[in-house]
Order: C-alpha cells, then sequence, then structure tokens
C-alpha cells in the first residue's frame, strides 16, 4: 500500500469550504459535522480520511459497509452513519452496527429499529428523510405526513429522534438550492414548535453544501468531493 495519503488534500478542501460557508452565513461559531460518505470505496481510503482526522463516515449499502467496518475494527471511535433507503430485513444489522441513521422514512422501519436496538449501546440518533421536492422516485417522508411520523419515532424509547435529512433533486442554481434547504429548515423549525428537542439538519452534498449551510445545516454529507467519482451511481 502506497504511503501517500491522496484523501488528505481533498478532505482539507471540504473543510475549508465549510468553514467558508459557515463565515459567509454569519454563523460564526457553529461547527458544520462532516460525514464523509464513503459508499464504493475500498477501507484503506477511510483508513487515510481517518488518519487526518475525520472520524463520521457515511455508507449507504449494509453488506458493503459491514465488510469495511470488519476490516477496520481498529479504529474504534468511527461514528458510522447509515444514510441509505432501509428495506425491513436489514434493520436488525443496521440498529447494532450503525451509531446514526439518517433515512427513516417509514414508521415501519422506526418501530423494528427500536425493537433490534441491543440493549448495551445507546439509543440510536436517527433523522427522518424528507421527500423534500415531491419526487415520485425518491424516498422520504412527504412534509404533510412528516409529524404523523415524528410522533410515533419520539415515542420510542431506543431511538433518539435528532432531526432531519434531505436529498433534494439537482437544481440549476443556488439560489434554487437554498429555496430546497430552507423548506427542511422549515419543517425543522416547526417539529420544535410543536415540542420536539431536535437539532440535526443533515443537508448537503459535494454540489451543494454551501447552499445548505447557509439555510441552516448541521451535517453535511460529502462523498465525491473527498474520496473521487464513483464507478457507478
Ligand atoms: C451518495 C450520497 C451522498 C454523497 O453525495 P456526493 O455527491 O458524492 O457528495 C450524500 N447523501 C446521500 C444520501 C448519498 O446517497
Amino acid at each position: 500500500m502506497s504511503m501517500i495519503n491522496t484523501i488528505a488534500d481533498p478532505l482539507a478542501k471540504v473543510t475549508a469550504r465549510i468553514q467558508q460557508a459557515v463565515a459567509a452565513a454569519r454563523r460564526n461559531g457553529e461547527t458544520v459535522r462532516l460525514i464523509a460518505v464513503s459508499k464504493t470505496h475500498p477501507a484503506n481510503l477511510l483508513a487515510q480520511a481517518y488518519a487526518c482526522g475525520q472520524r463520521d463516515f457515511g455508507e449507504n449499502y449494509l453488506q458493503e459497509a459491514l465488510e469495511k467496518q470488519a476490516e477496520l475494527t481498529d479504529l474504534a471511535d468511527i461514528v458510522w452513519h447509515f444514510i441509505g433507503p432501509i428495506q425491513s430485513n436489514k434493520t436488525r444489522a443496521i440498529a447494532k452496527n450503525f451509531a446514526w441513521i439518517h433515512s427513516i422514512d417509514r414508521e415501519k422501519i422506526a418501530q423494528r429499529l427500536n425493537e433490534q436496538r441491543p440493549d448495551d449501546l445507546p439509543p440510536l440518533q436517527v433523522c427522518l428523510q424528507v421527500n423534500i421536492d415531491d419526487e415520485n422516485t425518491k424516498s422520504g417522508v412527504s412534509l404533510a405526513e412528516l409529524p404523523a411520523l415524528a410522533k410515533v419515532v419520539s415515542q420510542l424509547p431506543r431511538l433518539q429522534l435528532r432531526g432531519l435529512m434531505a436529498v433534494p433533486a439537482a437544481k440549476d442554481n443556488i439560489q434554487q438550492q437554498r429555496a430546497g434547504f430552507a423548506k427542511l429548515h422549515g419543517a425543522l423549525v416547526q417539529l420544535q414548535q410543536l415540542g420536539y428537542t431536535v437539532d440535526t439538519l443533515s443537508m448537503g452534498m459535494s454540489g451543494d453544501l454551501e447552499a445548505a449551510i447557509a439555510e441552516g445545516a448541521t451535517m453535511v454529507r460529502v462523498g465525491t468531493d473527498i474520496f473521487g467519482a464513483r464507478a457507478s451511481a
């Protein structure tokens, strides 16, 4: 294996972009947590990012994630985030092997994760995925159905409802990007007004993290601009 860390430079660039966006939004003193999205990339690249201080990693596919986790057990303080669609038959392994789940979009999945979260682990930190642009093809709860889902999830003792996540449709310009993220922020504020203690807005990826931070993102999920292009979508 090469001794050259190929992740250090792109990771530093993404970190600088985040800092600039926080400053531009006059959110001085606030931190935006970077989730390094490592789907399709091998464990040795995650280890390189880890060597640079990165601790939060996001994965979309359970089997692939479990294989990498097995290779990286020495890096015990990695925080694993599950950010992909969740099938019922995968909930047990997800509940056991991740600290955060960003992609809960229906009651049945939440119930199963709650039942299957091992007792010796802290509650799962969860975000509800919202289908912010009402796209037929995309997962996520609709804004209309969000309050009902939040109510159910907030009552599950092994899940801690932290906030909202979205993957907006691709937009042409930063104004359009911001409008989508503002909608998600508005939905979070609405939940806060209903009395929920939620503090997390998981929004912004390689192409739109500046717009997301301008609209209040507390976590951005960045893959391509850290690890390079993925071989297939
Ligand atoms: C792949 C993925 C990302 C990262 O996207 P990039 O454009 O590669 O930065 C973020 N969030 C989710 C849910 C993803 O599936």
